[in-house]
């Protein structure tokens, strides 16, 4: 259930248990974030699109998606195998009516199958290949269509919204992206071990920077976070600023 007081020019509201302060941004409003893995791109823009009342678009679980139908299907990932394939796949990204992310593969709700290393790694095989990119970019754009949205991931303001109005580059010390991916993962699958997690981390990181087509990097005019020793609710609140200040909350 969600209840809302409005208190002068302010509008409270309870959901999940929580009282949450909402703003409401003056004008229409694309925030694109950018950042490497395990950053904290997906638990803030989650955290600033319920302060917002706006959407917000994960990327990467579209990519999670495509790789898990290679894992699924024991299919070798390889441009060859991924041209042959590509009709076959189909990702779907939902927002449910608690405004959170559902992903789907060709009809199968994986929103939690996703999540772990091993989809991670496949994730960031499948995204290297331009058709596979070409493809969910558009998906991305479609989804966004003409609101306001927050959304994520490694091409965000580099290539799905080049012109958004807010540009932002997460970036956080590895030991503590580390720790959060694994303590994350750890809810799920007790054998993980940290060790393994932050070469992962580095890894995929180094591949996402380094590929050809839509390489992870700040894109000109992005506003640097670093996110290592800040809350979400501090992140959140220090991208309420920067809004305030650009863009005018009401
Ligand atoms: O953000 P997340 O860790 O879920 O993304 C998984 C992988 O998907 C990344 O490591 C990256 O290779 C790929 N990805 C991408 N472009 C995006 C989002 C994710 O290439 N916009």
């Amino acid at each position: 259930m969600i209840l809302c007081i409005q208190n002068m020019s302010n509008l409270v509201i309870k959901y999940k248990g929580g009282w949450f302060l909402m703003c409401k941004l003056a004008k229409k409003c694309i925030i694109a974030i950018d950042g490497g893995s395990g950053v904290g791109k997906t638990t803030v823009s989650k955290a600033l699109s319920k302060k917002l009342g706006i959407i917000y678009i994960d990327t990467g679980a579209m990519y999670r998606a495509t790789g898990l139908y290679f894992l699924n299907n024991k299919i070798e990932i390889n441009d060859k195998n991924i041209e042959n394939n590509l009709e076959k796949i189909n990702v779907d990204l939902k927002i449910n009516s608690d405004g959170e992310n559902e992903v789907y593969l060709n009809g199968e709700n994986v929103t939690d199958k996703i999540r772990t290393e091993e989809v991670s790694m496949a994730a960031s095989n499948v995204s290297k290949n331009s058709k596979v990119r070409e493809h969910l970019v558009q998906k991305q754009r479609a989804l966004a269509g003409t609101q306001s949205v927050v959304i994520e991931g490694r091409d965000a303001a580099t290539v799905i919204f080049p012109n958004a109005d807010i540009k932002l580059f997460f970036t956080s010390n590895i030991d503590i992206r580390s720790s959060r991916r694994y303590n994350d993962l750890k809810k799920r699958d007790s054998s993980v071990k940290l060790e393994n997690v932050k070469n992962d981390l580095i890894k995929r990181d180094k591949q996402d920077s380094t590929r050809t087509d839509s390489p992870l990097k700040k894109a000109k005019g992005s506003i640097l976070i670093d996110t290592s020793n800040c809350t979400v609710e501090e992140t959140t609140n220090s991208i309420l600023d920067i809004l305030r200040e650009r863009i005018g909350l009401i």
